[in-house]
């Protein structure tokens, strides 16, 4: 597992501090017994002491290595957020757990939909505390009549923009099966993820907009101190309503809009949010040239580490709320 230091203090900082207050009380406790002895005391008092350094020393010893222990166990135990970025080809699924609650964040295409399917069968996945259709395009809500069909699902999010498409058609007939109404999601409408964790629409802001893309549910979903952005397809229009909106908005990882098009990752978006972390869904060799080579550069500019999901495959993000970890 690769870690990824940002910010604060990371967990390996705090336990060479932890080691080296231990050496220093040690080097007081050695600078009193070497004073016992120029004070003549007996040699017994000498032993004393240095059986008493010993025990320290192993005490300070097992007291490190238990602390290493709870630190794995940290990371491993359900404090945390685990962020998977599904390598569904040319399109967009994140797959998010925390609390024990679970949100996918779009359905791949139709053509996608062995590789969806097979990474939640993988992941255990029985049912969805929240699914978000960022907008109605079939590289995000291809596949969610299925899903919709196979999953429990409690609550169903997306934007309100219809389509007379078959495949939105498609998964309105199976949230009708569901008996599942569409929470429209717009900016300010929050969600709630349990302790320690918030989720909140940050776009779309305005009611109509020419390009369906800049209708994309934007979320913003921060588990203490840490913070992700998932931006759908949304562009540099809705990008610039979200800083006019959210003046101080910043993040640790941002799935870049639309695929990494030059559309989308505005200077100002990116200046503004400071991610240290992008990510990118795109498939390999796609049509559309994502991402481009532009969005590339102004990340590289940044020294933004950059996973691809056609590069990497599917990315697993996770974090402890301080820290951040790539799988
Ligand atoms: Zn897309």
């Amino acid at each position: 597992m690769l870690k990824i230091k940002y910010k604060t203090i990371n967990i390996l900082k705090t336990l060479s501090k932890f080691k080296s207050k231990k050496i220093y009380n040690l080097k007081n406790t050695r600078k009193t017994s070497s004073n016992s002895i120029f004070n003549n005391k007996q040699n017994i008092t000498f032993f004393i002491i240095l059986f008493i350094i010993t025990a320290i020393s192993i005490l300070g010893f097992f007291k490190y290595k238990k602390f290493t222990y709870s630190k794995n166990s940290f990371i491993n135990n359900s404090n945390k957020i685990e962020i998977h970025y599904i390598d569904v080809g040319q399109g967009d699924s994140i797959l998010i757990k925390v609390n024990n609650k679970k949100i996918l964040i779009d359905s791949g295409s139709k053509k996608s939909s062995s590789k969806i399917f097979s990474h939640l069968r993988k992941e255990n996945i029985k049912k969805f505390d929240y699914i978000i259709a960022t907008h109605p395009h079939e590289d995000h809500i291809g596949n969610m009549d299925k899903i919709l069909d196979k999953y429990t699902v409690s609550n169903f999010y997306a934007p309100k923009k219809l389509s007379n498409t078959t495949y939105f058609k498609s998964m309105v007939k199976s949230l009708k099966r569901k008996k599942l109404k569409i929470n429209i999601a717009n900016s300010d409408k929050t969600i709630d993820l349990g302790p320690n964790c918030y989720g909140k629409f940050l776009a779309p802001k305005n009611a109509t907009y020419d390009n369906i893309n800049n209708y994309s549910a934007v979320l913003k979903i921060c588990y203490k101190d840490s913070i992700f952005i998932f931006t759908g397809d949304a562009e540099c229009l809705s990008e610039d309503e979200i800083l006019d909106k959210y003046k101080n908005l910043q993040c640790d990882v941002l799935k870049l809009g639309h695929h990494g098009s030059s559309t989308s990752t505005s200077d100002n978006f990116l200046d503004q949010l400071s991610p240290k972390i992008a990510i990118i869904s795109c498939g390999k060799n796609n049509r559309y040239g994502h991402p481009s080579k532009k969005t590339i550069k102004k990340l590289k500019k940044r020294k933004i580490r950059t996973y691809r999901t056609d590069i990497d495959g599917t990315i697993i993000i996770t974090s402890d709320g301080k820290n951040i970890y790539k799988k």
